[in-house]
């Protein structure tokens, strides 16, 4: 018998497939079914309308069996079959599978992501396989054809009997070698399990002989074996499902299992998409962020299916990453099992697709705060620091799709509040949106330069997270307001009468201002008389951009690039201290002073003072 030569592509898919690496060995089964359940598809819809198939919808079944002596698996189908010149031209070249774009051999890595993630087909069985053989009959014809073949030297096909119409595969497996087995996919356990991964959702019944031990009856310790013929599969996905058919409990066992978590999910949501694009989605909020979440090893990405097989797990392009602690998959009819990586990045489907399921989780997001406000906090303590870095990340290009999303601490008590509920609150003649930084509320509530704020009745939000003054900054702006730090220099609070009063003192003090600001060179651009201060004798501001709260974010990143914010230190010309400084004034006392006011405000700041032994040295002196 002749042996015919593959197709050049094909020959280097074989070369591919056989040499692929091992832990993606295991797809070979989903392919295989896959391809079964099409050619049972298309005999199922040919049976509708032509009689002369003779079979019902309950007739079709794929059959696995595993021999192990003969370390055979046998994927039948009672599909539709294939005709000699089909056989020759579907598994003679990948010209079906064409979607798989070649390239050169130096990028055989990326080649391996293809082969683990995609389908590429039939030929995935030569990557467990030494021989494979193929007894095909097609409906309507009375002919059976074999074809075998044993890799990239070539195939031959034959004459062969087979009674019913359909497709029998037989994968004889390699040996096993000290690095890698395949005795593994002869037991029937495991072959359960890589249909339940795969192919869970096939929408015919996946058959296997299963051996179940017992104990027999009226026996405690003696044991029966039993064999059945069991549906390996649950057919039909959760997802494709009515969702008045499904109760709370169905949709979170199922997340819970599918995705190994614990705890029940805070929320989900179940998507049937019947318009462009056509897609169903089930889409989780995790109760917890996972432990690595905010770390470099979290992947995100949601499961992705082609009509109820799964062709990737962790589908990153569907998810921005300001979503990224949403769970769950989205199956849609119209990609393609074999679609590349590459391809799927550009693909007009899935990017369709992507922009629906953000929108579905904004408005679902926009729903939990407007009905459930206390479950919506528990989400926000878990991933709203996601949604800040969202706001701060790709130059703000989000900040309008995020920004009613965010929770912020603020002085107006425990709970935290949205920034409509801020605007909402501003009493007339409040013009500006303020905030302060520290490490927690407690520090932030006790910072000097929020006395005045709230003296004039203004609420102040509370940055007690490093990215909320980042977010902030990036924002500039909410509803026409702007941000303020209430550590600004230019904090515009006093009416007329008030400034000028305040400018009158501070040409009085020139002189032991610019005494101070000697003393102090280097650290602040100057000293001057405060209009903000109720209580506190002291507080730093800062000039420009940068806060003092950023310049020790910013500092702490491992980077050699040190910034150095401007800073100005206020005095209280109403605290007992500045009177006494004033009668000290031409001393050089006067730099003493200076210096241990500026370092009580770096506390009060929650900044660490730059010579500790020098701060206390001049208390005692002073004491
Ligand atoms: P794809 O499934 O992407 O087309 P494959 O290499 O898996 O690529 O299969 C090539 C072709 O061979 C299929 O398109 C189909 O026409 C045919 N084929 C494969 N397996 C079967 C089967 N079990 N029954 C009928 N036809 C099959």
């Amino acid at each position: 018998m002749e042996t015919k030569a593959f197709q050049a592509e094909s020959k280097k898919l074989l070369d591919m497939m056989i040499h692929s690496i091992y832990t993606h060995k295991e797809i070979f089964l989903r392919e295989l079914i896959s391809n079964a359940s099409d050619a049972i598809d298309k005999l199922y819809f040919k049976s509708l309308t032509d009689d002369s198939v003779g079979m019902s919808k309950e007739d079709f079944a794929i059959r696995i069996d595993v021999d192990k002596d003969a370390r055979t698996i046998t994927v039948s189908d009672n599909g539709i079959g294939m005709t000699a010149e089909e056989l020759e031209n579907d598994l003679g070249t990948i010209a079906a599978s064409g979607s798989l774009g070649f390239k050169t051999d130096n990028q055989l890595g990326d080649d391996q992501q293809i082969i683990g993630q995609f389908g590429v087909g039939f030929y995935s069985a030569f990557m467990v396989a030494k021989r494979v053989t193929v007894y095909t009959r097609a409906f309507g014809s009375d002919k059976a054809y074999k074809w075998q073949s044993e890799g990239v030297e070539g195939y031959t096909i034959e004459e062969t009997q087979k009674d019913d119409v359909g497709t029998r595969i037989v994968l004889e497996l390699m040996d096993d070698t000290d690095d890698e087995g395949y005795s593994e996919f002869l037991e029937p356990y495991r072959i359960q399990g890589l249909v339940k991964r795969y192919s869970d959702y096939i929408r015919f019944p996946i058959k296997m002989e299963m051996t179940h031990r017992q104990l027999k009856e009226g026996t405690t310790d003696e044991y029966e074996e039993t064999t059945t013929l069991d549906t390996l599969n649950s057919m039909v996905p959760l997802w494709r499902k009515n969702r008045s058919e499904l109760t709370d409990d169905d949709y979170n066992s199922f997340y819970q299992e599918k995705f190994v978590d614990y705890m029940p999910p805070m929320a989900y949501k179940h998507v049937r998409n019947e318009g462009m694009p056509c897609y169903d989605a089930l889409l989780y909020i995790p109760s917890k962020a996972p432990f690595d979440y905010y770390t470099r090893e979290f992947e995100k990405g949601l499961q992705l299916y082609s009509n109820g097989v799964l062709i990737m797990d962790k589908c990153a392009d569907l998810l921005p990453d300001y979503y990224s602690f949403v769970r769950g998959l989205v199956d849609s009819e119209d990609l393609s099992l074999n679609i590349s990586r590459e391809m799927l990045q550009h693909d007009r489907q899935l990017k369709a697709i992507a922009r629906s399921i953000e929108k579905t989780i904004k408005s679902e997001l926009v729903h939990m705060i407007k009905t459930d406000r206390d479950k919506y906090e528990k989400f926000f303590e878990a991933f709203g620091t996601q949604l800040k870095y969202g706001v701060y990340s790709d130059y703000g290009m989000h900040k309008e799709e995020l920004q009613d999303l965010l929770l912020f601490e603020s002085s107006r008590g425990e709970k935290p509040i949205t920034l409509q509920e801020y605007v909402d609150a501003m009493p007339e003649g409040q013009k500006e949106i303020y905030y302060a930084s520290g490490a927690s509320r407690e520090a932030v509530a006790a910072l000097p330069q929020t006395e005045a704020v709230l003296a004039k009745g203004y609420e102040i939000l509370y940055f007690t997270t490093p990215v909320d003054e980042f977010a902030a900054k990036q924002m500039m702006t909410y509803k026409e307001k702007a941000f303020k730090s209430v550590t600004e220099s230019d904090l515009d609070l006093s009416t007329e009468e008030e400034k000028k009063a305040l400018e009158e003192k501070q040409t009085e003090s020139k002189d032991l201002l610019a005494e101070m600001g000697k003393a102090l060179e280097g650290k602040v651009e100057r000293v001057v008389l405060s209009s903000r201060l109720k209580s506190h004798a002291v507080c730093l501001t800062s000039e420009g951009d940068l806060t003092l709260e950023m310049q020790q974010v910013l500092n702490a990143m491992p980077t050699d690039k040190k910034v150095q914010a401007k800073l100005v230190m206020e005095v209280n010309p109403e605290h007992p201290v500045f009177a006494r400084l004033q009668t000290l004034a031409g001393t050089e006392k006067v730099a003493k002073y200076a210096k241990l006011l500026y370092d009580q405000a770096l506390l009060l700041e929650g900044m660490p003072i730059e010579d500790p032994a020098e701060f206390s040295e001049l208390i005692c002196e002073l004491m």
